[in-house]
């Protein structure tokens, strides 16, 4: 365990960062791979030998025996495969080595990896490559090297790789269009700050759940006495076993270089949030998934489980992960930042005006980033934004950009605001940005606040999309401004037509009300309730035209990429929809059927040595009654699920399948389940019930 306030000492201890190469490569090495870091040159054979060679002694001296490329498949999760750094001699000893080459690719067996029929399982050669701009880091021995992962052919089989291709695509428009500005910054790179939302549950009563082991979420339930109503956990003091908990995770986060920062109590009752500061968004990417592993594994070591699940419980807020996202030069100017300059300025309304026109015009394709059974329980709930896609400005913005719309350059607030910029928009100034939480997404000051996601995606999907529909907006702009003689008037001129054609998407109410759903009808905003409603428009002519343009997805990428979605969709509610059968025939009818002949058993006796039971007999009655319900209600789930249509023939539509048919029977069995639950006897109830799971931890 850390001493207290030794955080700088261990920061970073297990990573093979920039001060550890310095100090252990040749000055000439590090030159060169500092380079390919900062600018992406390709990196000499010669330099990987000398860089893998340090690198293995590094490890070594810190304990490990194995090294592993650690990549980033289509599942959403990272995968890693281990060899150990032995090297057999001819006197049967071995010594440890590492080569340039087996630094810079390794070949994993992709055959069971999710790949959409791009590569058939008898092609099952993949490539990783390592990503030199993400660190290696030690994890339990072994030396991990951030990689990225492709075909045999080619085609990129991960969701590292177009990430960092999105990250290009913004790097090259902005920088366009910067340069029309007189500006020449080295790169322009995106950033992303996730705060991470997630759910403690006892281990043991989590075991004793088929659905918590099998789904991750509770597919039955009955509301707790007490839930969130009195608002007394968000921000609540931090139990002493939490703590101990969140403690050691920010320990293990700061040892592998990751800014872990804020953590607090959410709204629901054993509801939690982690939240690093910001970094590069493939950097980021990385951390963030290396967060959700160690909240899981540290849970372990505290006798907890942690839950990424979006809606694990019903009736109780579900789990985000708000991704902050802005970008900016390596000169360090932030481009969603007002200045002090009238230039400044203008340049600030331009790429905030790109941004509210790439998420009205892509509204779709954001909206399908974010499209994930769990998450359909959470968008359009109580606690989450709808599924419909609007930006949210603030008061003194909305205001600038109303004038702007209206005519009224001129005018008070926008002249002022061009003058003065920051000045103007004192809000911003205060880090305030009223927090309007019902936002989907949300400018505060110098970013977007995109709070759709939901807890346990991958981030790099979601950045893809906002990298790329932006970079496809800037690009616009570029193509109008070069070679422009008055650079500021038609700028201004640019902005305040995106801002005019893209007024629809700008919201600033409350996007909870039932009202803004009307609102957003008329003013044609879609509203794509469900992922199986969503998906199709990934492979749009728009997205595939999108994504084609700036050399992110090939137009079979986009394609596979968006069958694999849609699968992933079906196959998880066909896991859902058997495991509520299994639990229900196999815990839950057994228990009600014992239960309610333990009640008619004692009428009759009752009965037999004449005391009236007239109230037991009504009760047994009603739970005979709820019980054959339940047995209907199983029927009806389990003729809906052998009637599912092949989900080799069309994915899509046994996604609608599952919404329109299946969904609606699991709903149906769930509530007569759930109501069985509060009669019957707390001792013969199969499993922990919800005051349990969310209380005893
Ligand atoms: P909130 O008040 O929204 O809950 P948090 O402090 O929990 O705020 O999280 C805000 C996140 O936004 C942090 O990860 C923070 O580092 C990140 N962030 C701050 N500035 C930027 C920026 N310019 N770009 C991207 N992320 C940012
Ligand atoms: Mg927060």
């Amino acid at each position: 365990m850390m001493k207290n306030g030794n955080v700088a000492e261990i920061f970073g201890e297990k990573v093979f960062n920039l001060p550890t190469m310095k100090s252990r490569l040749p000055k000439e090495t590090y030159k060169s791979l500092l380079k390919t870091i900062n600018t992406g040159a390709k990196l000499d054979e010669k330099v990987a030998e000398v860089v893998a060679n340090a690198m293995k002694d590094w490890a070594i001296e810190n304990g490990c025996t194995h090294y592993t490329h650690w990549f980033q498949p289509m599942t959403g999760f990272t995968a890693e495969k281990h060899d150990s750094f032995i090297q057999p001699t001819s006197d049967s000893t071995v010594i440890m080595e590492f080569s340039g080459k087996e630094l810079v690719m390794g070949e994993p067996d992709a055959s069971s990896f999710p790949s959409g029929g791009l590569r058939a399982t008898f092609e099952a050669r993949g490539y990783t490559a390592w990503d030199p701009t993400s660190f290696a880091f030690i994890k339990d021995n072994s030396l991990y090297i951030p990689t990225t992962f492709l075909s045999y052919t080619g085609e990129v089989l991960d969701k590292k790789t177009p990430l960092l291709r999105s990250m290009e695509a913004i790097n090259k428009q902005a920088k366009r269009v910067l340069k029309c500005f007189g500006k020449n910054p080295e790169r322009v790179v995106s950033y992303v700050g996730p705060e991470q939302e997630y759910f403690l549950v006892d281990k043991k009563l989590r075991d004793q759940r088929k659905d918590l082991l099998l789904t991750g979420r509770t597919l039955f339930g009955a509301m707790p006495p007490k839930g969130q109503e009195m608002d007394d956990h968000y921000f609540g003091q931090i139990k002493e076993r939490i703590s101990a908990f969140m403690k050691e995770v920010d320990e293990e986060l700061w040892k592998l270089g990751i800014y872990a920062k804020t953590k607090h109590n959410e709204v629901a009752p054993a509801q939690h949030e982690i939240a690093p500061v910001f970094s590069t968004t493939n950097i980021s990417t990385d951390h963030n998934q290396l967060t959700m592993e160690m909240l899981k594994k540290v849970a372990g070591r505290h006798g907890l489980y942690c839950l990424l699940n979006e809606k694990p419980y019903e009736g109780i807020n579900g789990s985000g992960k708000h991704n902050n996202w802005s970008i900016g030069t390596s000169d360090g100017e932030l481009l969603l930042k007002p200045g002090s300059h009238p230039m400044d300025n203008v340049q600030f309304l331009l790429f905030l005006a790109a941004v509210i026109k790439a998420v009205n015009k892509y509204a779709t394709i954001l909206r399908v980033s974010v499209a994930t059974a769990g998450n359909d329980h959470r968008l359009g709930a109580n606690e989450a934004p709808p599924a419909i896609v609007s930006v949210y400005l603030g008061d003194q913005l909305a205001q600038i950009v109303d004038e702007l719309i209206s005519g009224n350059h001129e005018d008070s607030a926008v002249a002022e605001f061009i003058e003065t910029g920051v000045e103007a928009l004192p809000i911003l100034k205060k880090d305030a940005t009223d927090r309007n939480r019902t936002s989907p997404f949300a400018f505060t000051g110098n970013r977007f606040e995109f709070r759709m996601p939901g807890s346990s995606q991958s981030i790099a999907g979601i950045n893809i999309v906002i990298n790329t529909i932006v970079a496809d907006t800037l690009s616009e702009c570029a193509d109008a401004l070069e070679g422009c003689d008055d650079v500021k008037a038609k700028a201004l001129e640019l902005a305040v037509d995106m801002f005019k054609e893209n007024q629809a998407v700008i919201f600033n109410g409350n996007g909870y009300s039932d009202e803004w759903v009307e609102e957003a009808e008329r003013r044609g905003l879609p509203n794509l309730k469900t992922t199986p409603e969503a998906m199709p428009y990934f492979k749009s002519e728009l997205s595939l035209a999108l994504f084609e343009k700036h050399g992110v997805f090939s137009r079979t990428e986009t394609t596979t990429r968006t069958d694999i979605m849609m699968e992933e969709y079906d196959k998880t509610l066909n896991i859902e929809a058997l495991t509520m059968l299994d639990m229900a025939k196999q815990e839950i009818l057994p228990t009600c059927l014992s239960y309610a002949k333990f009640v008619a058993d004692g009428v009759a006796v009752k009965q037999s040595i004449g005391i009236d039971a007239a109230a037991e007999k009504a009760f047994a009655k009603e739970l005979t009654e709820l019980t054959s319900e339940l047995m209907t209600k199983i029927e009806e789930l389990s003729v809906a699920v052998a009637g599912t249509p092949s989900m080799e023939e069309d994915a899509f539509a046994t996604g609608m399948y599952y919404v329109d048919t299946v969904i609606p029977a699991m709903n149906a069995l769930r509530k007569v389940a759930d109501t069985l639950e509060t009669k019957v006897s707390k001792e013969y109830w199969p499993m922990p019930t919800y005051t349990d799971l969310l209380y005893h931890v």
